[in-house]
C-alpha cells in the first residue's frame, strides 16, 4: 500500500499496513475498509475526529449514526463514571434495576413496545426478532426488502446490495446471497420484496402467507430512503390480515427520526421492533421490543427451558431461548439512558432536525450553483447526497446516481477535513455547530472545484 489518501495521512497508511499483518484486510468490520487505506483515528471530541497524523475532521459518520451526542459527551461520561462508582463493578451478571428503568423509557417512547429484551448489538436484536416471529407463528420463512440491511448473518445477508445481473425482476426480486458461506437453506427460505411498491409486495405476501412468519424492514432504507406513508399503512394492513409479524428494524431510525423512532412518525405499531446504535450511547447494545403476547414467548417459565429448568418441566412445550452473558449491561444502559435523557431536553430534537435541514439546503445550493444534478435524500437527522434528479424510492433507483462523481468528491472532502466513509450517508449530532456546517459547505464547494477542474 504505497498510495495515500494524501501526504498528510502517511502515519495512517503505515499503521494500516501493519494492521494487515494481523487483521484480515486491516479492518475488524468489512464496512470500515476503503481504498487505498482507511484512516486510523486516535481521538474524538464533540463533532470532531482526529487521525493518527493529527488531522482534524468534522465527523459525519458518527460511528454509523450511534454518536448522536457527538464524541465524548460529558453527560454520557459522567453517567458511566457514576454507574461504575456506585455499582463498584462493571457488570452484575444478574437482573438489576437499570434494565427496568430503560424498559419503561422504551415503552413510553415507542408505540409498538410493551415489553423489552436486551442484546449486545443491532444484529442480535434483529436476529432475536426474526426468531421470535418464527416461534410465535410456527411458520418457517422470512420476507425482507431488497437493499435493506439488518446485520451480517445468514438469514438477512441477502439482497442488501445485489448485483443487478442476479437480482431479477423489479417486481419479483431474486434472493441473492451477499457473502460466501451462507447455506442454501436461507436463500431458499428468505423472500425478497420491492420497497415502496405496495402492489408487488402485496402479491408476494399473499402468495407466501401460509409459510411467512414475518416481514422485516428498515422504515427508512439505509437510514435515508423513507417509506411512503401509504406503503407503510398498506404493509401494516396486509401483514395484520395475513397473520405475518411486522418487524421494524429501527436500529438506525430509533432516536434519530424521532425519540420514538419511525413508528412514532408514521403512526404505525409494528409487532416487533429492533433497536441499537443510539440506544447504547456509543457502547455496543441492542434491544427488541414488541407486543406483550408475542414477547412473552421468551419468558423461561412459560415453556420448557432446558438450560434454566433442567429436567423439571419436561412435560412443558419448548419455549423460545434467548440468552447472552452481557445482555442488559448496566454500564452501557447508564450511557444509553444519559443519551436519551439529553435528547429529551426541550428543543433538542428540533434543533438537531433544523441544523440537518440547514446543512442539506446549503449543500443543495452549492451543487446547483455548480450545475450538478444533486439532491439530498433523508429524514430527521440522517441524509445522503445523491447525484441525480430522478426520484429515489428504493435500492434500484440508486442506479441513476453518479457514484463516480460522489466518490471523487468524498476523497477531496477527506483531504479537506470532512469525514465520512466514502459513499456513506451523513448523520448529524446535537453538537455540530453553525461553524461546522459552514465549513462543511465550503469544503464541498472547494471539492467540487477540484474534481471538475
Ligand atoms: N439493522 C440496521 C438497520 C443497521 O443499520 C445495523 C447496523 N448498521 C444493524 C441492523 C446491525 O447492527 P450492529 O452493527 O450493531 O450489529
Amino acid at each position: 500500500h504505497t498510495s495515500l489518501i494524501s501526504e498528510k495521512t502517511e502515519t495512517s497508511a503505515k499503521l494500516y499496513e501493519k494492521a494487515c499483518e494481523v487483521i484480515p484486510g486491516g479492518v475488524t468490520a468489512n464496512i470500515k475498509y476503503f481504498d487505498p487505506h482507511p484512516l486510523i483515528m486516535e481521538k474524538g471530541k464533540g463533532s470532531k475526529l482526529y487521525d493518527a497524523d493529527g488531522n482534524e475532521y468534522i465527523d459525519y459518520l458518527l460511528c454509523y449514526g450511534a454518536l448522536i451526542l457527538g464524541h465524548g459527551h460529558p453527560e454520557v461520561f459522567h453517567a458511566v463514571e457514576k454507574q461504575l462508582r456506585d455499582a463498584g463493578t462493571t457488570i452484575f451478571g444478574t437482573p438489576h434495576q437499570l434494565e427496568m428503568t430503560m424498559a419503561h423509557k422504551l415503552i413510553d417512547l415507542y408505540p409498538g413496545i410493551d415489553m423489552v429484551r436486551y442484546t449486545n448489538s443491532g444484529l442480535e436484536a434483529t436476529l432475536l426478532a426474526v426468531r421470535t416471529a418464527m416461534a410465535y407463528t410456527g411458520k418457517p420463512k422470512l420476507a425482507k426488502f431488497e437493499g435493506h440491511y439488518h446485520g451480517g448473518y445468514d438469514q438477512v445477508l441477502l439482497s442488501v446490495n445485489p448485483d443487478m445481473d442476479q437480482a431479477g425482476d423489479a417486481n419479483l426480486p431474486n434472493t441473492v446471497p451477499e457473502s460466501k458461506g451462507i447455506p442454501d437453506y436461507y436463500v431458499e427460505n428468505t423472500i425478497i420484496l420491492p420497497f415502496n411498491d405496495l402492489d408487488a409486495t402485496e402479491q408476494i405476501l399473499r402468495a407466501h402467507a401460509h409459510e411467512l412468519a414475518g416481514v422485516i424492514l428498515e422504515p427508512i432504507q439505509g437510514g435515508f430512503i423513507p417509506a411512503d406513508r401509504e406503503f407503510m399503512k398498506g404493509l401494516r394492513k396486509i401483514t395484520e390480515e395475513l397473520g405475518i409479524i411486522l418487524i421494524f428494524d429501527e436500529v438506525k431510525t430509533g432516536f434519530r427520526l424521532s425519540l420514538g423512532g419511525a413508528q412514532k412518525v408514521y403512526d404505525i405499531k409494528p409487532d416487533l421492533t429492533a433497536l441499537g446504535k443510539v440506544l447504547g450511547g456509543g457502547f455496543p447494545v441492542g434491544a427488541i421490543g414488541g407486543k406483550k403476547e408475542i414477547m412473552m414467548i421468551s419468558a423461561p417459565n412459560g415453556g420448557k427451558d432446558i438450560l434454566t429448568a433442567g429436567a423439571d418441566n419436561t412435560d412443558q412445550e419448548l419455549g423460545l431461548y434467548h440468552s447472552g452473558t452481557y445482555n442488559g449491561h448496566p454500564t452501557i444502559l447508564a450511557a444509553g439512558l444519559a443519551t436519551i435523557e439529553r435528547l429529551e431536553q426541550p428543543g433538542t430534537m428540533e434543533q438537531l432536525f433544523s441544523s440537518t435541514k440547514t446543512l442539506r439546503n446549503q449543500l443543495e445550493e452549492v451543487y446547483h450553483t455548480h450545475g450538478i444534478d444533486m439532491q439530498t435524500v433523508g429524514m430527521g437527522s440522517i441524509f445522503n447526497i445523491i447525484m441525480t434528479k430522478e426520484p429515489i424510492k428504493n435500492y434500484r433507483d440508486m442506479g441513476h446516481a453518479d457514484m463516480k462523481l460522489r466518490k471523487a468528491i468524498d476523497y477531496e472532502l477527506l483531504k479537506l477535513g470532512i469525514y465520512t466513509k466514502p459513499l456513506n450517508r451523513y448523520s448529524m449530532s446535537i453538537v455540530h455547530s453553525e461553524e461546522d456546517i459552514s465549513r462543511t459547505v465550503e469544503a464541498h464547494d472547494q471539492a467540487l472545484k477540484l474534481v471538475r477542474r
